[in-house]
């Protein structure tokens, strides 16, 4: 069977977020680990650094803004109701790929708090949108992040919890849109181990690979092997589209009921390949007819799994 569950909300504590996917039945979650809308000020960069400062030695490098009843809360939570693979995704307003240095500076510092917050919750990945080159060139894009993971990886030594680098749908100068771009920044950064891919159905769909027949999800899947190998998928988002193939707009829709459709899911659950890496659901919140919608994509989903 393959691992499914869904982004859920931190509102109330972080363990809130692991009770929200236990009560519609996710086997793993995502969530966002603090206020994604306030960037880093000097105030708890300082706090940050002088944590770091204190703890070197032992590696327990400290985040900002958690404390240690919240840790051990969403902790205890993630065991107590059986919820595994929990999955960090940082704040959009991060652009590692922006060519305003200090744009650039800002989202370094704020993906090196993501990062911390993450290992100190025992998240082991935490994924980003690799960014937008806005007024600079794909080429000059690459750089800037391939310079700012090695930023991040050079301030973040010791740290377990490792960046997985999301595809996209390729919006504006959205990079992340080929595999070849994702390839691009894995083969860039000076520590490759410690990075990764996650895969959105949606985006990649969005941005031109199709998925609806046995043929198109096989050569789309080759493709992803040829260029980044599949090894480096440590998660997928599982989102149906809106828009149509190539469209380059990301908006999800629930399972099925989208330009993806129902095939494209259905093969994805039955693909031994990808049997342990965790899939977690983006689709609207909400209910339809008195039933939760997380509830019903999830069984949707599983009801596709064919027995052997
Ligand atoms: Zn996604
Ligand atoms: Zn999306």
């Amino acid at each position: 069977m393959p691992i499914i569950g869904a982004h859920q909300s931190i509102a109330g504590g972080h363990f809130k977020a692991v009770e929200r996917a236990h009560s519609v039945g996710c086997e793993c979650v995502q969530l966002f680990t603090g206020d994604v809308k306030r960037w880093p000020n000097r105030a708890n960069r300082k706090a940050a650094q002088s944590d770091r400062l204190l703890t070197k030695n032992n590696n327990q490098w400290r985040a900002k803004e958690l404390t240690d009843e919240d840790v051990q809360q969403f902790q205890a939570k993630l065991k107590e109701l059986g919820v595994a693979h929990p999955l960090a995704h940082d704040s959009y307003l991060i652009n590692l790929a922006s060519p305003d240095r200090e744009l650039w500076k800002k989202s370094v510092e704020a993906f090196i708090i993501e990062t911390f917050r993450a290992d100190r919750l025992g998240i082991p990945y935490l994924v980003t949108h690799p960014g937008a080159h806005t007024t600079s060139s794909e080429e000059a894009g690459i750089a800037a992040v391939v310079r700012a993971l090695d930023e991040v990886h050079r301030q973040t030594r010791g740290i377990k919890t490792k960046c997985l680098l999301e595809t996209t749908a390729g919006q504006g100068s959205c990079l992340g849109r080929t595999f070849e771009q994702l390839a691009a920044m894995l083969d860039g950064v000076a520590d490759p181990d410690r990075l990764g891919i996650c895969v959105d159905t949606c985006h990649i769909f969005a941005a031109g690979y199709p998925l609806g027949t046995e043929k198109d999800y096989k050569a789309t899947m080759r493709a992803l092997d040829k260029t980044i190998g599949l090894k480096p998928v440590k998660a997928f988002h599982v989102n149906d589209s809106l828009k149509p193939l190539g469209s380059r707009v990301d908006r999800h829709a629930h399972i099925g009921r989208g330009m993806l459709g129902k095939d494209a899911f259905r093969f994805l659950m039955n693909d031994r390949r990808f049997r342990h890496v965790p899939m977690y659901l983006e689709t609207p919140k909400g209910e339809e007819k008195g039933k939760n919608l997380d509830e019903i994509n999830l069984r949707t989903l599983r009801r596709m799994v064919e027995k052997r």
